[in-house]
């Protein structure tokens, strides 16, 4: 007779399950999502965008230097 291969779940396991989506329909519908949370954190980063001190573009470090201008970026 074959095992199953997990127990069935507890009212406390099940308890801790749906408080567990209950948080995540609470961020989705304040449109927040929690720490390491991949979805929101494009448009943030796209608003706190850094730009370069000398060319003004929005920065992209290569090799600590800017990656348009060349300037090097030790300073900021
Ligand atoms: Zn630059």
């Amino acid at each position: 007779m074959p095992r199953r291969a997990t127990a069935p779940p507890t009212v406390a396991a099940l308890i801790t399950r749906l408080e567990g989506l209950e948080q995540r329909i609470l961020q989705l519908e304040t449109g927040r999502v929690g720490p390491g949370d991949g979805r929101a954190s494009v448009a943030k980063r796209s608003r706190a965008v850094r730009r370069c001190p000398g060319c003004g573009l929005p920065l992209r470090r290569r090799n600590g230097r800017c990656a348009a201008c060349k300037r090097p970026l030790d300073s900021i």
